[in-house]
């Protein structure tokens, strides 16, 4: 088809992603705010969309999606997918793609100010100022060169953190669940355990999972150095609050910094205590306990990096049927069509036995140079370049796939 692709931008997407996609010339319609079930739905069919892309207030409903014919995809501009409907989507052969890691900078960062925060008493001191007090102290308050930062999850955040700090002068130890190489001179234990009673820093930076719920306990916390401190960045549930607050008060921690919460208010505002649950009140009068409203992430440059990553793939999607990085389709990538008279299949698909073997009736009387495919759940997705190929032989491999009883979207690229 000649005519442009057709997107919508809701809830203000960074300007990254908006210059992005006008540069592919795709027909881009932007609206500031997020839009409600019926006014979407009213919305995309009215301006036949073949992408949406949302953050995280809009959401699209199962029958956003069926009422929706002409979506192929959906962007969501922020981490969470939560708002969208994966699964149907995933069966209407629709894909979606997010931007998980785009502001793991931003984490490492906040957490080297936090670690020194914390070791000076920072904000103790800054509270007291406010409140006329004049508390000048250097007991309990030290530098943070040779200390040993303890770093769980080695991933995205933990590795950035892993070189900033060596840089500060700190020594690097830090566990995972699968062997990861090192960056600079840190160092991968066996143990959490063995971690534990080795560092002056410990700072977490595992997914929220069964086995990370309330991963550090009063078991673990004992296990630490007498007057550590502990950092949570990673998601509320990573640390037991009630154990974390006796050891703050015992004496056991000499600080903590906490960023996540079990329960997080839904906006911002005053009297945020009944959604971070019952330890409100207790976490507010720990001594030298940072507490900050989740905004380990938040800075203007993830926000462009989160523009730049979800309208790259988004493009990569649309022009090449890339899916590489979609939450509810299998990851497939070929290289770029570069054949003149190639043609790329894309052909998403329930996850059915004898499909392969319909597809490859299709193509035996054409020369396929490139093909790919993988399933998740009950849905497939196969990518496969023909060269040689007439617009007329095009249309066929259309025509004969997508009337196939497993189909759910085809295109053909070319
Ligand atoms: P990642 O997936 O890149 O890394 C996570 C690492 O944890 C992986 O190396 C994984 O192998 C490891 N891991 C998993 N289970 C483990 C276990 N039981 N024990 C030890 N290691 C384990 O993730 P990331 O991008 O580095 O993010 C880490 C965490 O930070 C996530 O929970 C994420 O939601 C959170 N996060 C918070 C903010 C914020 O604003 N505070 C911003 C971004 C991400």
């Amino acid at each position: 088809v000649d005519a442009p692709v057709k997107i919508l931008l809701l809830e203000n997407v960074n300007t990254a992603a908006v210059d992005l996609l006008k540069a592919q010339g795709y027909a881009v319609e932007e609206i500031k705010k997020a839009l409600g079930e019926e006014e979407l739905i009213n919305k995309l069919k009215e301006g036949n969309f073949q992408a949406v892309g949302i953050r995280s207030k809009t959401k699209i409903t199962a029958k956003v999606i069926k009422e929706c014919a002409s979506l192929l995809v959906i962007g969501c501009f922020c981490i969470g997918t939560n708002q969208v409907d994966l699964l149907a989507a995933a069966k209407a052969g629709i894909a979606v793609f997010n931007s998980p890691f785009s502001n793991s900078r931003s984490v490492a960062e906040l957490v080297i100010s936090e670690v020194i925060a914390l070791s000076r008493q920072l904000c103790d001191r800054a509270r007291e100022m406010r409140e006329g007090i004049w508390n000048k102290v250097s007991k309990g308050c030290w530098e943070i060169r040779g200390k040993t930062l303890g770093i769980v999850g080695y991933g995205h955040i933990g590795a950035q953190l892993s070189v900033l700090a060596e840089s500060m002068g700190m020594s690097v130890l830090y566990y995972d669940v699968i062997p990861i190489m090192p960056l600079g001179s840190a160092k991968q234990v066996e143990t959490l355990e063995e971690l534990l009673g080795a560092v002056d820093f410990l700072t977490l930076h595992v997914p929220e999972l069964p086995e990370t719920t309330n991963m550090i306990s009063k078991a673990q916390i004992d296990l630490m150095k007498d007057g550590a401190y502990l950092l949570n960045n990673a998601r509320g549930k990573v640390i037991d609050i009630p154990a974390l607050v006796d050891a703050l008060k015992s004496g056991k921690l000499a600080g903590a910094a906490v960023d996540v919460f079990p329960h997080e208010p839904a906006s911002n505002g005053p009297n945020f205590g009944d959604a971070l649950n019952e330890w409100s009140s207790a976490l507010r009068s720990c001594p030298n306990l940072i507490l900050t409203p989740h905004i380990g992430g938040s800075t203007e440059e993830a926000q462009s990096m989160i523009g730049s990553e979800v309208g790259s793939a988004l493009i990569s999607y649309l022009n090449l049927g890339s899916s590489q990085g979609a939450v509810n389709l299998p990851s497939l990538t070929l290289r770029p069509i570069l054949e003149d008279s190639g043609a790329r299949l894309c052909f998403i698909h329930q996850n059915v036995p004898g499909t392969l073997k319909i597809v490859n009736g299709v193509l035996e009387e054409f020369q396929v140079s490139k093909q790919s495919s993988d399933s998740m759940g009950d849905v497939a997705y196969l990518l496969a370049d023909i060269v040689g190929v007439t617009e007329k032989d095009i249309t066929q491999i259309y025509e004969a796939i997508s009337s196939t009883s497993n189909n759910i979207a085809t295109r053909m690229l070319f």
